[in-house]
């Protein structure tokens, strides 16, 4: 790995560039972060689509990962709606965000876990 900014080779456990101080590009970064940064990544990758309105897609899981970043006290609702107003957009979108969280080992995993489950079984499974 080398430092972005003036491209020494960094040390895999520096959290700054010995060289020159700038955060080394993994420093501080969470699961969480490196989930939501491979799920902007597929987005960005998503070849373009009539109809399909990236940006307004990534506005939505921003607010999921707004969301996501509060751990234990993720609001599932919230998730849920951001979610389906996901799959009013652009369905692709869901799909990679929903596996690329699915990945995760954050608490967002298991709430997506438990309104894929409660999302599948509907109201009226009993
Ligand atoms: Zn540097």
């Amino acid at each position: 790995m080398r430092c972005h900014h003036c491209g020494t080779d960094l040390p895999p456990e520096a959290n700054v560039c010995p060289a020159c101080g700038t955060p080394a590009p993994n420093a501080g970064e969470t699961d969480l972060d490196r989930t939501f940064a491979t799920i902007y990544r597929r987005i960005e990758a998503h070849p373009p689509e009539p109809g399909l309105d990236k940006d307004a897609a990534v506005e939505v899981v921003r607010e999921i990962e707004r969301e996501a970043a509060r751990g234990e006290e993720i609001d599932p609702d919230k998730i849920e709606a951001w979610l389906k107003s996901l799959a009013f957009i652009a369905p692709d979108i869901l799909a990679i965000t929903v596996t690329g969280l699915a990945g995760s080992e954050s608490d967002i995993n298991a709430v997506i876990r438990e309104i894929a489950r409660t999302t599948r079984e509907g109201p009226d499974a009993g």
